[in-house]
């Protein structure tokens, strides 16, 4: 248990709303505020993301509430879901909703955020650890490095209806950043990368892709542009996909597989004779 009142935690009062990023899974990575409204929430919404470890943390009394938004199958519109949250806080309970990696990425935060401050409903924000950084340090790439890039895109592969989002400019995407982390990618990965070669990017470009990462079912496949759409055809959701250089890093940095006895190159960039 934290000790809250060493931190200066405040707490999570009744009728109020935290909406905490629970982080790509490991529960490990978990605030310390999201652990102490864990502690202290009567209702608990969550979303599909949200590892089932980490729900476990809840106290027994708190009602566990499942928000889930997947494709393909019924689930509550966003509207529904925002309109549930705010008739629990007016109920005067202690209200934690749950998202997967930071609420605020990708992940309709915002949007839940808004309808509280309509409401008149007071609410917190506790970011999360993003799956496109977060996770990717778990396969040992990390999303910069001072040789490689000085900035990286976020991109999501789907919009509002599913579909490859037709209002981003996709070559100067291409253009933008030499790392590109995409979320919700896996679907129309061809689609995407075509457009990020018509764009310009090299078809040999190391690429990777991290799936349930920090999760024990994590799996990095590592590939190149023109080969991941395919390569990653079995992989499972979620995963993460990342596009550049930084990728090589992870021959040096893959600290999880290091602890299964595989051994790291210090020198995953092969520059040691250009020095
Ligand atoms: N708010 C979340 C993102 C929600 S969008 C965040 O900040 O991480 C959902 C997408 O996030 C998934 O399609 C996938 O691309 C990514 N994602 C979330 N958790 C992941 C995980 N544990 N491993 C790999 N990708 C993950």
């Amino acid at each position: 248990m934290i000790d809250s009142a060493r931190l200066g935690l405040p707490d999570l009062e009744p009728g109020h709303v935290w909406l905490v990023g629970a982080g790509p899974g490991d529960p490990g990575l978990l605030s310390a505020l999201a652990l102490h409204a864990l502690a202290q929430a009567d209702s608990i919404v969550y979303d599909a993301l949200v590892d089932s470890r980490i729900l476990r943390l809840a106290r027994p009394e708190a009602r566990l509430d499942y928000a889930g938004k997947r494709g393909g199958r019924p689930s509550p519109s966003q509207p529904d879901i925002s309109a549930r949250i705010v008739r629990v806080a007016r109920e005067g309970f202690r209200v934690l909703r749950l998202k997967g990696g930071d609420p605020c990425v990708f992940g309709r935060g915002a949007e839940e955020a808004l309808a509280l401050a309509a409401a008149g409903i007071p609410f917190r924000i506790v970011p999360g650890i993003t799956a496109g950084i977060g996770g990717l340090a778990y396969a040992g790439i990390p999303v910069t490095h001072r040789d490689i890039n000085s900035a990286v895109t976020f991109v999501t592969g789907h919009n509002s209806t599913g579909a490859v989002p037709d209002g981003l400019d996709w070559a100067a995407i291409a253009r933008g950043a030499p790392v590109l982390v995409l979320y919700m990618a896996l679907k129309h990965l061809a689609t995407i990368v075509e457009r990020l070669v018509a764009g310009g990017r090299r078809r040999d470009e190391p690429t990777a892709v991290v799936s349930k990462a920090s999760t024990p079912e994590q799996r990095v496949l590592v590939s190149t542009l023109g080969e991941v759409a395919a390569a990653s055809a079995a992989v499972e959701t979620p995963a993460i996909v990342v596009v550049g250089e930084v990728v090589r890093l992870r021959g040096g940095l893959d600290w999880l597989g290091a602890r299964d006895g595989r051994r790291l190159d210090p020198d995953p960039l092969g520059r040691r004779d250009c020095r």
